[in-house]
């Protein structure tokens, strides 16, 4: 499914994150930037060492925010990196942290020139967040973003499982009957 925003068009795909052409992916790290299971892994796996090594200059990230490096390996020249909530530690404060995931990696996106961005669903695996809440924060997020900047032309989620990509179409679809987009 897909929907426009500003300039820009939505997708949303069933698939896996590291194989995705887009400019950049976004990786739903930790706060130590090291490494972790999950979309982390896969990433870590798929694009080589050198990940890693360019991760350990950074000095972690705090939650909320997103640093950038190299794609290495992977057909994406760019990873950023952000940390989403903790659902069941963030409490209050869970849906403010996961917009701010969603806008600073956008943020750092723009300020690279990158035009296509490819992201996970931030948090709803080890970190807890239930999807049918994550999924229309990240979607309306993304979409005020593009409605007010210009450059970006290609935001992608690339959902893991049938279970979360219906999750998406569900939020993208109530969107879009809001004309929130
Ligand atoms: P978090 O710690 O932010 O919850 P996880 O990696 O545990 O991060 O999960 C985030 C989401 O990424 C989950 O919905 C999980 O199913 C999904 N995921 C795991 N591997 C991949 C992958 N290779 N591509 C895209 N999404 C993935």
């Amino acid at each position: 499914m897909e929907a426009r925003a500003g300039q820009a068009v939505i997708e949303l795909l069933q698939g896996d994150i590291t194989e995705q052409d887009t400019e950049a992916i976004v990786n739903a790290a930790n706060r130590t930037l090291l490494g972790g299971g999950g979309v982390d892994g896969a990433i870590h796996r798929a694009a080589g060492p050198q990940l890693l090594s360019e991760c350990r200059t950074l000095g972690g990230c705090e939650t909320g925010d997103a640093k950038i490096t190299r794609g290495y390996k992977m057909k994406a020249r760019h990873v950023i990196h952000t940390v989403g909530p903790v659902y069941h530690s963030a409490g209050q404060k869970a849906p403010e942290l996961l917009a701010r995931c969603y806008r600073r990696s956008l943020e750092v996106a723009s300020e690279n020139n990158l035009k296509s961005i490819a992201f996970p669903s931030i948090s709803t695996g080890a970190y807890g967040y239930p999807l049918r809440e994550a999924a229309p924060i990240a979607l309306k997020t993304v979409a005020d973003y593009l409605n007010s900047h210009e450059g970006i032309q290609t935001v992608r989620f690339i959902l893991f499982g049938k279970e979360a990509y219906e999750a998406y179409e569900e939020a993208l679809k109530d969107l879009l009957q809001e004309k929130a987009l």
